[in-house]
Formats: structure tokens, sequence, C-alpha cells
């Protein structure tokens, strides 16, 4: 087997090739910081790690609190990656808390010659940020669950190697050594670090990847200008073949938009828009669907509510807009909407409900703008 300078020195090859991946990774995406932390961090701990393989047995104060400084400031970046992760904005005073804090508490009792009390206290230091780490992904596993979960494994069997490392040597009463520390626990530590760091990068970069793939998707899938979906994701959500029997669908369409850019302008234009667009969505369920499927005209799609419902739902959102008193000429009109309504018939297509929602908004144009108006029942074949 190979003795622990060897599996240190190990140890920090692996996770420098990890450092630069995930340096490489941030270079690719600058926003994402917590990147920085893992790597910077990664970076400590692999020259603490060479500054611990090639100590070849001195235990003296620069070969203890030297590498164990590094040691535990790695793992406070790391921690504060963890968070950043988790919370792009999250605050990171605890990171330097508690890793501030375990260095002076471990770096004060090698000054005061206690050399074991030290050693406990960094494996308990280090244990509490690998536990703080695993916390952070536990606490954000509903974004990618399995990764998440075997990274909060991963970073709590490290933890759990830190405290039997600081367990033995408490139960053994060594609270002074003279060479580093070597027993079972130590082992342990020292094979679960090479598979759990390897592991937990690995895993985090590819959790980096579902995120920036699922951050493209979205912004492939919404309007920019008002935020809700665009026409190719309503057509994602809702597929021709789907069964849309008894499904509510709403098409709204502004009334007189060319006016309103004609007297307005453009830009004040799309300001009316996104108003429209907040409407929507406040007025809204969760489980409602609102796309935006071209300059002025959004379909909603109602799941669950009955032809009473969905135009009782027309109408308030038509109130709603009208309420905003959005003024679009000279003689006090304001900005209005129009829409038509069609639920779904048995074996009906998604395209032939929109169709009858967009001849029923046609209609009430025709009789007037500003109200809305229902579809007739498709007949039953
Ligand atoms: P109606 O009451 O019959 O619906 O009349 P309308 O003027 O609203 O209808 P029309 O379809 O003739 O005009 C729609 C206008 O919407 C024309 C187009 O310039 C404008 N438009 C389309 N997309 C945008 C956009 O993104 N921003 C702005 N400001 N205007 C847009
Ligand atoms: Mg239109
Ligand atoms: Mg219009």
């Amino acid at each position: 087997m190979l003795d622990n300078a060897s599996l240190l020195i190990g140890i920090a090859f692996s996770s420098a090739s990890l450092t630069v991946a995930l340096l490489i990774g941030w270079l690719h995406a600058r926003q994402q910081t917590y990147l920085v932390y893992g790597a910077s961090g990664i970076g400590l701990v692999v020259l603490a790690l060479l500054a611990m393989g090639i100590r070849d047995g001195r235990y003296d104060l620069v070969f203890q609190a030297v590498p164990f400084s590094m040691l535990l400031a790695g793992f406070a970046l790391v921690y504060a990656g963890s968070r950043l992760f988790r919370d792009a904005k999250a605050d990171l005073r605890p990171a330097l808390l508690v890793g501030g804090t375990a260095i002076v508490a471990t770096v004060t009792a090698f000054l005061l010659g206690y050399s074991g009390i030290g050693t406990i206290l960094l494996n308990v230091g280090c244990a509490i940020l690998m536990f703080l780490c695993g916390l952070e992904y536990w606490r954000g596993r509903d974004d990618t669950r399995v990764p998440m979960v075997t990274n909060a494994a991963l970073y709590t069997l490290a933890s759990l190697s830190f405290m039997a490392c600081a367990a033995v040597l408490a139960i053994e009463g060594k609270w002074k050594l003279s060479a580093p520390p070597s027993n079972w626990a130590e082992d342990v530590n020292s094979i679960l670090s090479l598979v759990g760091l390897t592991g937990i990068g690995a895993i985090t970069l590819t959790l980096h990847h579902a995120r920036a793939a699922r951050l493209h998707r979205d912004e492939a899938h919404t309007d920019p200008l008002t935020g809700v979906l665009n026409r190719r994701a309503l057509f994602d959500r809702i597929r021709e073949t789907d069964s849309v029997s008894g499904l509510a669908v709403l098409m709204f369409d502004l009334d007189h938009f060319k006016q309103i850019n004609d007297r307005l302008g453009h830009a004040q234009g799309d300001v009316v828009l996104q108003h429209f667009a907040d409407v929507l969505s406040t007025q809204l369920r969760a489980e409602d669907i609102i796309a935006r499927i071209g300059g002025e005209e959004f379909c909603v799609i109602l799941p669950g509510l009955d032809r009473e419902a969905a135009r009782r739902a027309a109408e308030q959102i038509r109130l709603g807009f009208a309420a905003l008193q959005i003024p679009i000429g000279d003689n006090g009109e304001i900005a209005t909407v129009s829409a038509g309504l069609a639920t779904g018939g048995t074996n009906e297509t998604f395209s032939s409900v929109l169709r009858r929602a967009d001849d029923a908004l046609y209609k009430a144009k025709r009789a007037g703008r500003n109200q809305v108006q229902l579809a007739a029942l498709q007949r039953v074949a």
C-alpha cells in the first residue's frame, strides 16, 4: 500500500487538475463566480497538501501552521463557492467567519505548543466546513436532484472522515504530537479525500454544464421584451398531438396598437406591451401558460378551467389592462385589449382550437374591440 505522504501528493495532483478544469469552466462563463472560489479554494488545498507531502515526518511550527492555515482557508473558499453556487447573491460572511475562527484556533494551539490539540482543531474545522458545503448542496437539491444529493453525500463523508481523525486523537489523549498523526482514520481520510475531491469536482462541473444548458434553453423560450414564453415555447409545451379536450385557450390582441406606436413612439409601445404582460402574469395562476406569439398578440392557456371560468379570467384581464388608463389619444382614449376564447373539443388538434380562438378574437374586433368573444362550441363529429 501507499504511504500517507505519497497519497497526499497524489491528492494534490488530482486536485491541481481539478483547479485547472474549474478555471477553464469559469473562462467560458465569467459570471459564474462560484467556479473561481472553487478553483482558488482547491488551489490552496493543493499547496497545503504538497507542503504536507514533502514535510517528511517533520512536525514543527512551520509545517503545522502554514499548510493547515492554507487547508482551512482553501476549504473556506470552497464553502463560499458552494454558497454562491446555490445562490449567486449569497452572503459570504459565514465562510469567512467559520474559516477565520478555525485558522485562529488551530494556529493558537500550535503556538502554545499543543500540536495534538491544534491537529484536532484543524480536523474539526475541516469537518465543519465540509459539512456546511454538503448542506448547501442538500438545500439546493431541487435544482438537479441526483448530482446535488451525491455532492452533499460526498461532502458529508469527507466531513465524517475529518471528524474521525479528530476523535481518534482526542480518545487517545494525544494533546501534543512530535510527528504527523498516523492511524486508521488518517488513512481513511486520505483515501476519501482522493475519491471525494475527484467525484465532487466532476459532479460540480456536470452541474455547471446542466445549469448553463438550462439557461440557454430558458433564453431560447423566453420573449426578451416581456419575459413571458415565446411562440416556439408555446408549441413546445403543447404539441399538435396532445389532447386539448376541455382546454381553455385565450387569444389577446391589443387594440389600435399601430396608433399607440404612431402617437407615443415605438419605445413607449414596448412599455405598453410590458404592462399588458404584467397584467397577465399577476392575474393568472402559476400553472397557466402565457405566451407572446406575435407583435401585440398573446396566447394564454388555462388548464382545468371551464368555459365560464375562462371567460371570467379573460374579462378580468381585459378590465385590469383598461384600469391602467394608459392614454393613447387626444380625446381621453385609453389602451384596451380584445380577446377570443375557445375550449378544446374531443379529438380536436391544438392548431384547430387556436384557430377558433383567433376567429373569436376577430369577432371581438369587428364588434368594436375592448371585449371578450367566445368561439362557438366545436361540433362533435
Ligand atoms: P387592431 O385593433 O385591429 O388590433 O389594430 P392594431 O393597430 O393593433 O393592429 P395591427 O396588427 O395593424 O398593428 C400591430 C402593430 O404592432 C404593428 C406593429 O408595428 C406593432 N408591433 C409589432 N411588434 C411590436 C413590438 O415589438 N413593439 C412595438 N412597439 N410595436 C410592435
Ligand atoms: Mg395584431
Ligand atoms: Mg392589435
